[in-house]
């Protein structure tokens, strides 16, 4: 296997020419690839590492809002001072996830990229439409109480572990990426794909493209922002569900709200369907409960993981509750 390393601004273009090679490999942080090289479920046939490119720095936009640079590590950004201050939900949510350790090394592009914890995509003896288009999903009749309710397929009902891009997806955040055909701007609502017939694509990146950074778009004075994440132990767990909540109250009004949903989909989850129901409406239990109901009306789900209905209800009532309080 061949070994690509750049670390220098102008060396992104070499980068992205290796990254497109046939099964050619970024690594950043490598919490991700390293551990499925080793299980051989991940076998590029080269590797491209971009720790070296100056991509890890938080700045200002000169419009308001935030550059967030890919290879930022997620224990860097969640501690930065203007994300503590002003973007609480994302600093909630990187805390939240895995353990200090393992935050200390992945980045900002790799927390975005990382790949399910679906047990089956993770065992090479199971049979897998992610890991193998078109061998099959041993998920769809086997143990599933950790995957999705939202967004499945006959093919994949697999959930996007992130907490970091359930926060950016509240945050109506975007993401920014060089490629082959030059840079381009993806909003991230738009950035990944459900997995349909072809689970094994799990966003719109084209071959060699990559992450340079994020965005952020600047939040008006006021707003409040949680993430609460649902979990079977308190640390280095993944969640069963969460929520992220950015809103904006002119008194007891809801002015303005974003909400996207963690641990039930097939992607970071952003709730129209609740944000609709809530704008322009009085921050009460019983709206609560009523977004709570539209966010989840097309759950549909398997035979160990209904009780995710319930609990990504709860968990988006009590965020709601908690951002609308009086403070
Ligand atoms: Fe593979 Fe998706 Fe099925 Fe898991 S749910 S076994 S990732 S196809």
């Amino acid at each position: 296997m061949q070994v690509f390393r750049y670390s220098q601004a102008h060396s992104l273009d070499g980068a992205v020419r290796s990254g497109a090679a046939p099964s050619a490999s970024f690594i950043a942080g490598g919490t991700t690839l390293v551990d499925l090289m080793k299980l051989n479920v991940l076998t590029p046939r080269s590797i491209v590492d971009i720790n070296g490119l100056p991509l890890d720095r938080v700045e200002s936009l000169p419009a308001g809002g935030l550059r967030i640079g890919a290879m930022v590590r997620n224990s860097d950004l969640a501690n930065h001072p203007t994300v503590r201050e002003q973007y609480v939900v994302l600093s909630e949510a990187l805390l939240s996830g895995a353990s200090p350790q393992l935050r200390n090394m992945a980045t900002t592009g790799g927390n975005l990229l990382q790949k399910t914890r679906c047990y089956y995509y993770r065992d090479t003896n199971y049979a897998c439409n992610k890991r193998q288009p078109g061998s099959g999903c041993a998920a769809l009749d086997g143990f599933n109480r950790i995957h999705a309710v939202l967004g499945g397929s006959d093919h994949c009902v697999a959930t996007h572990p992130s907490d970091m891009a359930v926060a950016m997806m509240a945050l109506e955040a975007a993401v920014h990426a060089q490629g082959p055909k030059g840079p381009r701007a993806i909003p991230l609502e738009e950035f990944y794909r459900v997995p349909g017939d072809t689970p094994n694509r799990e966003n719109v990146l084209e071959s060699g493209e990559l992450i340079t950074h994020v965005t952020i778009p600047a939040l008006p004075t006021g707003t409040r922002s949680r993430y609460l994440k649902l979990r079977d132990r308190a640390q280095y767990e993944f969640a069963l569900a969460s929520s992220a909540v950015v809103v904006i109250m002119n008194g007891s009004r809801i002015q303005r709200v974003r909400i996207a949903l963690g641990g039930v989909g097939t992607k970071p989850w952003r709730s129209r369907e609740a944000e609709k129901a809530l704008e322009g409406q009085d921050a009460s239990g019983k709206n609560f409960r009523h977004a709570a109901e539209a966010a989840m009306s097309d759950a549909k789900p398997l035979k160990y993981n209904g009780f995710k209905i319930e609990l990504a209800k709860r968990a988006l009532v009590r965020t709601l509750e908690e951002t609308t309080q009086p403070a």
